[in-house]
């Protein structure tokens, strides 16, 4: 088969030109092949040179003329440049073979066919020749065409071969499944669940790059289903796979919270939410089973579990070696908060609880409504409409409280600092109690979110307090107040 449109790009003629005259043989190779026959675009390009690749990429860079960079790692024998908006890969083809007792494969020099045998999947062995003879033709020793139009994931070698070669490439099995919407082929499939232990001698970091590709995928509770099958999910992550199962006791029972979990994930994922907020959901109930109780009055109860669930947080992040930052950060909040938004539609819903949850949330709130519109489950359909019926009029709510009291990131209209020079103080408890009670008093309605009002409130609560003024009130801060 010819495919003369893909390779119509100029870059294609260039590296075409430069193998030439090097006189080894070029390809493109790998995803960027499958992607043309799925249709999904992709800008990043790996060719396969029948020889050196490292020096292939500075010919192809001396024909783009003197500006062109090359970087080059030596360590893996590669060279990255750009043309344009593409990012190509080269790479000479190699051989690997893997000892038993090592982990290191032994790699040497080797041909076309070679290099696409220990490549992971049929689908990602595809080759497209660069070759002037040959330019466009396909070469597809193992189907892989074929596997693209049945939707299948299959190894190119016997499947317990090329999955104990890497193991992360079992994990490259279910991201790939869940992305493309593909099936795994029965005797691959089977070779992951003989093999799933294995997965514990590959880094934590190739782990979750994978993970990560697979929750932003259109429907991800399809690989956490593969990954839970398969035994992959309890080697790196015990806490979701706790969240496995249904306990009974006479007619009282309670979610799957691992289903439920999922599905949540999807409910966040059809929203289009971020890498981020899709961590929450999947998160978001991670401290069910550590409070799960059981009493005859109210069947099965989980109190605190945000709480439990943000604590867990931490740990979870630094053990799978994802970032300990404002990230992880954000992850706990939208769990910490999970349950109020709901809390609001049971009570009544009243402006102070609208607000203090606005001012807990600052710039989250979008994101926790998100999830928490997403945490509506149930296999009963009028609940379920029922429920975001009403939960859009908490959402209505929050919007009137946001308009008229702007209290995203607000801050209250008098400072520590004023309270310090009013009152004489130094930095102590007493000023961090009158700067709470004035929050509290503007947070609950009691007084209007404005400077005269805080002021007088502060006057007052200092009062009781037993501190008398010893300095009067600013002048110039009245502005800034009613700004806030
Ligand atoms: P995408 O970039 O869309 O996530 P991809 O198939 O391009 O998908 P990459 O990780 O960029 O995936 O890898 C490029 C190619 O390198 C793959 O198509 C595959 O042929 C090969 N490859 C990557 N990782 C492995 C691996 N662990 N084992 C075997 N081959 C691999
Ligand atoms: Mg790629």
């Amino acid at each position: 088969m010819i495919l003369k449109e893909a390779v119509q790009h100029k870059a294609f003629g260039i590296i075409s030109q430069a193998a030439g005259e090097l006189g080894y043989p070029a390809y493109v190779v790998g995803g960027y092949v499958r992607d043309i026959f799925l249709k999904r675009d992709s800008k990043d390009i790996d060719i396969v040179a029948v020889g050196n690749g490292i020096a292939l990429a500075k010919k192809v860079a001396g024909l783009l003329g003197p500006k062109t960079k090359v970087s080059v790692f030596k360590n893996y024998g590669t060279a990255m440049l750009h043309i344009g908006e593409l990012e190509i890969e080269f790479v000479g083809a190699r051989r690997e073979s893997y000892n038993k007792d090592s982990r290191k494969p032994v790699v040497e020099d080797g041909t076309l066919e070679d290099d696409q045998l220990r490549r992971d999947f049929t689908i990602n062995a595809l080759a497209i020749s660069l070759n002037k003879d040959t330019y466009g033709e396909l070469v597809d020793p193992f189907n892989g065409l074929e596997h693209i139009n049945q939707e299948i994931i299959k190894t190119p070698l016997e499947p317990g071969k090329t999955f104990s070669d890497d193991p992360l490439r079992m994990m490259r099995a279910v991201r790939f499944a869940t992305q493309l919407d593909f099936t795994i082929e029965d005797e691959t499939y089977e070779a992951l669940n003989k093999n799933a232990h294995r997965l514990k001698i590959v880094s934590r970091e190739r782990i979750i790059d994978e993970l990560n590709k697979m929750i932003m995928a259109e429907q991800p509770s399809r690989g956490f289903k593969l990954l839970l099958n398969t035994g992959l999910l309890e080697q790196f992550f015990p806490e979701m796979v706790n969240l496995r199962g249904v306990d009974k006791r006479k007619e009282q029972s309670h979610k799957d919270n691992f289903y439920h979990t999922i599905e949540v994930l999807d409910n966040v994922a059809q929203q289009g939410g971020d890498l981020w907020v899709r961590w929450a959901a999947l998160l978001h109930d991670i401290g069910k089973p550590a409070t799960k109780r059981y009493s005859k009055e109210t069947g099965y109860t989980f109190h605190g579990h945000e709480v439990v669930g943000s604590k867990m947080i931490p740990g979870i992040f630094k053990r799978l070696k994802m970032p300990l930052n404002d990230k992880m950060k954000y992850v706990q909040k939208l769990v910490f908060l999970h349950l109020r938004p709901i809390a609001l539609i049971e009570d009544h819903v009243t402006d102070s609880a609208v607000r203090r949850l606005l001012f807990e949330a600052g710039d989250n709130i979008e994101d926790l409504m998100m999830l928490c519109k997403a945490d509506i489950t149930s296999k009963n359909r009028t609940k379920v409409i029922r429920y975001r019926n009403n939960f859009d009029m908490v959402l209505q709510k929050l919007k009137e409280v946001e308009e008229q009291d702007r209290l995203r990131n607000w801050q209250p209209p008098i400072s520590g600092e004023e309270i310090m020079d009013t009152f004489g103080l130094k930095p102590s408890r007493q000023v961090g109690e009158i700067k709470n009670a004035i929050r509290e008093a503007i947070l609950d309605g009691e007084i209007k979110n404005n400077y005269e009002e805080a002021y007088e409130f502060m006057l007052k609560k200092a009062n009781e307090m037993g501190l008398a003024p010893v300095k009067n009130k600013k002048k110039n801060n009245r502005s800034d107040a009613e700004n806030a």
